[in-house]
């Protein structure tokens, strides 16, 4: 089974984008916001105020992804 990022605590996201930054960098080698396979955008109403977005129609399970998020709010785990 192949494993996958997951937004597993996005709560706590502040929205900085790093891991969109990342994760389009590793897939694309450029620093794209558009072009990432992470998409963070704000919530319409409510908490958590942030959500993320993941393209599993691609490989996902990036460490460096889970790692530069400064509030730890990815997990790497099996696809369910
Ligand atoms: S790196 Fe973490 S805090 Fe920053 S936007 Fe991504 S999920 Fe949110």
């Amino acid at each position: 089974m192949s494993k996958i990022l997951k937004p597993a605590r996005m709560e706590r996201c502040i929205g900085c984008g790093l891991c969109e930054l990342m994760a389009s960098k590793i897939s694309k080698e450029k620093y794209s916001y558009s072009e990432s396979f992470v998409q963070i955008r704000k919530s319409s109403s409510g908490q958590p105020f942030f959500k993320a977005i993941i393209d599993y129609g691609q490989e996902t399970d990036y460490p460096e992804v889970k790692e530069i998020c400064p509030v730890d709010c990815f997990d790497i785990e099996e696809e369910e």
